[in-house]
């Protein structure tokens, strides 16, 4: 074996393993083994003589390349990069020989302390398949004097490829990461490049990088939305693109929101009575702690008969299967997609037959059925978890989630729910899911948690309610006394266990602040939403039923512009009744007091279930009997929904909407079917008509429809999914499934011109509309209505009336030339930056 390479502390402080690493990313590994360092001196010396091979753009990062080819990348902090170079000072400059001591860079430890999660400092070896760490220092550190680490070779170095002059194919990409492709990005692009049988190079700027260095690809120094071109060769050129591109274009907005793989954190040394984790949701809190441990399932360790062991496994996942259908249906009802998607998740799993078929196996082999699921669970888990992936992580934590519900069903003991005093500050080791579903959306004033990760679906379902959280907290959070008054700041992902008085009154005041904000917005919500060149742009609100309606007319909604009226079907034995569905649509229309509804007919199939339709099951149930096709498939259910409708009074104020129409016939099918039957029923003022424009082929024909229909009203949601082929069921796709596709953006436009032939108007109704950043970009196009969730009535209010129509209309025309959404965004935040 070759001499071990020693290399001497960088900094001051004291050595922590990485493990202790409130980042995933350096935590789980992924940018190489090495040592980390909660420093207390701020200059960072070489560890040993050598070349350097990189400096970050934003100096708080570099690579030394030592004299044995090793490669010691020293990352200063957590999150730095955020501070784009405010508080580091470089010394060095790529290309530089250095000496063991020489100072490198210069950091402001005082100014950067307040403004990252952590400065923790890590050194790892980025060529780790080459090179090992061995023996680590512990505790105590002098800069430039104690030892640190020695590593040793391996074997023979691999020469890490640098050019493909042979590469078989390639790809553009456009750089999503909020900052760039630095040290987590990179070590993203390596992971999905490593998968793959194949050889894949970066080239930017004249300059080329492997894409399984993490030094090199940093030293391309490419930025957010810059385009990258990627070269693939080998067996598996064309998968390994794909995953390279996909890892280049994620969307990560900056530093502070990136994403990281489930880990078990550990408390982190911030100052006297500060707890570090990584943030899931941002925002500041204050409130009382409420603490939650929820008790193990009891498991019973012998089996009884077989026969009863397997029997017993069945019903307790009938049973689950039941209670997670019923919380589909009950999010479906509220319009909680977010929640929908994961209890979906769920139920695959419980389909899953290397988890099923395993415990099955297990009872036969004599394990009692709580055993016997708990650990073929836990075997899948382990799986799941050792692959290093953010993605599998989270499906680890459902399959968690799922074996708590599973084993407490065999034992037939009823869960632990957290009871928790309003406007808490909730503390658990980790949640499920269920936990956070079964908690009223008022309890919780802030979330911590000790375990967990920022991908995981609790995390996600966090931030859909807006509510502060951090994951990865450590074991100390578990220690906090009920009670306690504390001040989360989860923005920089900080637990103030004991605030001091000024710090407390500074967030009040934050807090203060932002609500002031949107107390503001409300008061001008009832009024009319003009741009600043004095044209309406109507606000309506997306609503399920009455109670709804009353909130949307409470927000300052103009009308609604999407009555989902599948929410009556849900949830029942049978068909609503046409009377049942008149006093249903009647109680909406008078809510609006005055203002009109458009009300869309049932839109079930797909991933809408509504069991007592008996609708055929289906391969591609979204490509299937979905929307008004559903209505071709029972003319019954149809004819009851439009005379329910017709029925309904005024018909001046009510407008009847079509999902899923794919050409004029669909259109003129239902049209002529509303005809008679209003002449059946003597109705001679009919409601106006209008179509989603939902599937790629209306927005296309915009124009022949736009001949036939009053109006049109563009779902973005199927519109997306559609276009860009991506399934808007499935947590994997999400990141790709972006409304500001220039494809989209086209096809809008399409919509609009067609409309505007035949003197027609154009909403939006699905979730783009709700993005502030998107507005612009709409009403640019040509779009006068935007229908949302009755709270972001007056948010969106305030940003139509910051914009000038004329500059829309002329800055949105070079966004349909773009390549991408993330290119369309980075623009478009450049154009009409938000307040
Ligand atoms: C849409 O597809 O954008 C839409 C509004 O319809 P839903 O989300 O109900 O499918
Ligand atoms: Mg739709």
């Amino acid at each position: 074996m070759t001499q071990a390479l020693e290399l001497k502390a960088p900094l001051s402080g004291k050595a922590l393993p990485l493990s202790q690493v409130p980042d995933p990313v350096f935590a789980g590994l992924m940018m190489g083994d090495g040592l980390a360092i909660d420093p207390t001196s701020g200059t960072l010396l070489a560890p040993c003589d050598g070349v350097i091979a990189q400096v970050a753009r934003t100096g708080h990062a570099l690579t030394l390349t030592a004299a044995n080819g090793a490669e010691i990348l020293m990352h200063v902090g957590i999150d730095t990069v955020s501070l784009k170079g405010e508080g580091f000072r470089p010394l060095v400059a790529q290309g530089a020989s250095v000496t063991c001591g020489q100072p490198l860079i210069e950091a402001d430890l005082g100014f950067i302390a307040g403004k990252v999660p952590s400065l923790i400092t890590v050194v790892v070896i980025a060529n780790s398949d080459a090179y090992v760490p061995q023996s680590r220092a512990e505790g105590a550190l002098t800069a430039g004097q104690s030892a640190f680490m020695s590593v040793h070779a391996k074997g023979e170095a691999k020469p890490v490829e640098t050019v493909a002059a042979d590469a078989g194919t390639s790809a553009w990409a456009v750089v999503g990461h909020g900052d760039g492709v630095h040290a987590r990005p990179a070590a993203m692009i390596q992971a999905a490049a490593k998968g793959f049988n194949a050889r894949v190079v970066l080239r930017f700027a004249g300059q080329e990088a492997s894409a399984r260095s993490v030094v090199a690809l940093m030293g391309l120094g490419i930025g957010h939305g810059d385009r990258v071109e990627v070269l693939a060769s080998g067996a598996e050129a064309e998968q390994a693109l794909a995953a390279v591109v996909e890892a280049l274009q994620a969307q990560s907005p900056s530093a502070h929101t990136e994403l990281g793989a489930e880990s078990a954190g550990a408390p982190i040394a911030l100052g006297a009575g500060k707890i570090g984790g990584v943030l899931a949701a941002p925002g500041l809190a204050i409130g009382p702690v409420a603490q939650f441990t929820a008790a193990d399932p009891r498991v019973m360790e012998t089996a009884g008969e077989l026969g009863a062991e397997y029997n017993a496994l069945a019903q307790a996942l009938a049973t689950v299967r039941s209670e997670i259908m019923t919380q589909v249906h009950a999010a479906l009802k509220r319009g909680d997609k977010a929640l929908q998607a994961i209890f979906d998740a769920h139920l695959a799993l419980l389909d899953d037959p290397e988890l099923i078929g395993g415990a099955e196996r297990a009872i036969g082999q004599g394990s009692s059925a709580g055993c016997a699921f708990r650990d073929a669970s836990q075997a899948q888990r382990r799986i799941l978890l050792a692959m290093n992936n953010p993605l599998l992580a989270e499906r680890a934590g459902d399959l968690k989630d799922l074996e708590r519900r599973v084993l407490l069903a065999i034992s037939g003991d009823v869960d632990e729910k957290p009871v928790v005093p309003p406007r808490s500050i909730l503390i658990a080791d980790d949640l499920t899911p269920s936990d956070l579903a079964a908690l009223p959306a008022d309890a919780l004033a802030g979330v911590v948690l000790a375990r967990g990760g920022a991908t995981s679906h609790v995390a996600i379902l966090v931030r859909a309610r807006g509510i502060p959280a951090i994951v990865a907290a450590g074991p100390a959070a578990l220690q906090i006394e009920n009670g306690r008054q504390v001040l989360l700041d989860a923005t920089t992902g900080v637990l103030d266990t004991c605030p001091a008085a000024e710090a407390l009154q500074d967030a009040e005041r934050q807090i203060d602040q932002r609500h002031a904000m949107l107390e503001q917005v409300k008061r001008k919500a009832a009024e009319p939403a003009q741009t600043l060149d004095g044209h309406a742009i109507e606000v309506a609100a997306n609503i399920a039923n009455e109670r709804d309606a009353r909130e949307a007319v409470r927000c300052g909604a103009d009308s609604v512009g999407l009555l989902r009226s599948e929410f009556l079907f849900i949830d029942r034995e049978s068909a609503p009744t046409r009377a049942e569905q008149q006093v249903a649509y009647q109680a909406v229309l008078d809510a609006m007091a005055g203002r009109s509804a458009i009300m869309r007919t049932l839109d079930v199939g797909g991933d809408k279930d509504v069991p007592y339709l008996t609708l055929p099951p289906e391969d591609n149930p979204a490509l299937g009997l979905r929307g008004v096709r559903s209505g071709f498939a029972r003319p019954a259910l149809l004819d009851d929904q439009l005379a329910a409708l017709l029925a309904t009074r005024p018909a001046s104020k009510l407008r009847i909407l079509l999902p899923m129409v794919a050409d004029v016939a669909d259109l003129l099918r239902v049209k002529t079917r509303l005809t008679e039957l209003a002449a059946e029923m003597g109705v001679d003022e009919l409601p106006q008509l209008g179509v989603m424009i939902e599937v790629p082929s209306a927005a296309m024909l915009a124009d022949q429809l736009a001949e036939h229909a009053d109006f049109l009203s563009i779902g973005t949601n199927d519109l997306t999914q559609y276009t860009l082929a991506r399934d808007r069921c499935n947590p994997e796709l999400a990141a790709g499934l972006d409304h500001m596709h220039p494809a989209l953006l086209r096809l809008i436009a399409q919509t609009t011109a067609g409309a505007a032939k035949h003197g027609r108007w154009v909403g939006v109704c699905g979730a783009m509309a709700s993005d502030l950043e998107a507005a612009p970009v709409l009403i640019g196009l040509g779009v006068t209505e935007l229908s949302v969730s009755p709270g972001l009535v007056p948010e969106l209010k305030a940003r139509v009336r910051a914009l000038d129509l004329a500059m829309c209309r002329r800055e949105v025309q070079p966004l349909l030339q773009l390549a991408s959404a993330a290119e369309v965004r980075a623009r478009a935040r450049e154009i009409w930056p938000q307040a």
